[in-house]
């Protein structure tokens, strides 16, 4: 046991070298515009994510989580700021992201297969070495046997492992999942965190993952960024310094969760009051 959770401490962020960013937001700011007036989304949001780190993003809903995911897959546009992937400036979608959302996103008149094989057909690839990638992918999300199923004979949760297994088979350099489980049942739920779990430790993709729950970035993240609400901003952050595989059942995990219950409850309790307007941000 102890073997197996040492092979599975996540990378200290003392062993990353300065160079080893692969996403940089800087001062990021979005005000939706539209007839009925404006709304300020994000404000002066700046964090990096390392390479081959699990990010979480939580934070009462419509404080921006959904909308730091859709500037770094490219689909809004920061009205200040700016993101770099990799160095360069991202100035719309690209193929070096995955995305997986919570809503069904398999194209129903496809095969799983199909749709897994989707992005590299789009790409010239042949179709032996398609082949080849949606069975590994395929099997990476225990989807092995249902390749030649189409998607409503799947149940919800094995739609949103073929949504991974899409991503994942584009080869891209992060994925980013907004909520990717927030439709399915506890169990379920319970199943694929352990899929994607697995998944990050066997190929240490960099992950941007959001949710609202708490126990789930607690079970899943390196690090925990903490947004607050109206304009949405970064609050908090919190290292997650447990080695893996995670128990619930453990003291530091249950501390923790603990710990980002409260930080999120005063959050909720001031926008309920009202306090939330021009707040500046925590000092610490
Ligand atoms: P979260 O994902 O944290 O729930 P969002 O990023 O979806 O929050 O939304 C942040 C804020 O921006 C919310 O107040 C939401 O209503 C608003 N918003 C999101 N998208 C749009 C849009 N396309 N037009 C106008 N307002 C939007
Ligand atoms: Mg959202």
């Amino acid at each position: 046991m102890n073997v197996a959770n040492s092979r599975l401490k996540p990378i200290p962020l003392s062993d990353r070298a300065a160079g080893d960013t692969l996403i940089e937001l800087r001062n990021l700011s979005l005000t939706f515009r539209s007839d009925h007036g404006q709304v300020r989304a994000l404000q002066n949001v700046s964090f990096q994510v390392h390479r081959n780190e699990f990010i979480s993003l939580i934070g009462p809903s419509g404080c921006g989580k959904s909308t730091v995911i859709n500037m770094v897959a490219g689909f809004e546009t920061p009205t200040a700021g700016r993101i770099m992937l990799g160095g360069s400036v991202i100035d719309g979608p690209g193929g070096d992201r995955g995305v997986v959302f919570q809503e069904e996103s398999l194209y129903p008149w496809l095969t799983l297969r199909e749709n897994v094989e989707f992005g590299l057909r789009l790409r010239g690839v042949h179709r032996a070495e398609r082949r080849e990638a949606a069975n590994h992918y395929l099997e990476l999300v225990d989807l092995s046997h249902s390749g030649n199923a189409f998607p409503d004979q799947l149940s919800g949760g094995m739609k949103q492992r073929g949504a991974i297994a899409r991503a994942l088979a584009n080869e891209p350099r992060m994925l980013l999942m907004d909520e990717p489980f927030g439709a399915l049942d506890i169990l379920t739920r319970e199943t694929l965190q352990d899929v994607v779990l697995r998944i990050w430790l066997d190929t240490r993709k960099t992950i941007l993952f959001v949710t609202h729950s708490i126990e789930e970035s607690v079970l899943l993240a390196d690090r925990i960024l903490v947004f607050t609400g109206r304009p949405g901003r970064l609050a908090e952050t919190l290292d997650v310094d447990l080695g893996r595989p995670r128990s619930r059942g453990d003291r530091s995990f249950v501390e923790l969760t603990d710990r980002l219950r409260s930080m999120l409850l005063g959050d909720v309790r001031r926008m309920e009051m009202g306090l939330d307007g021009e707040r500046a941000p925590p000092s610490h």
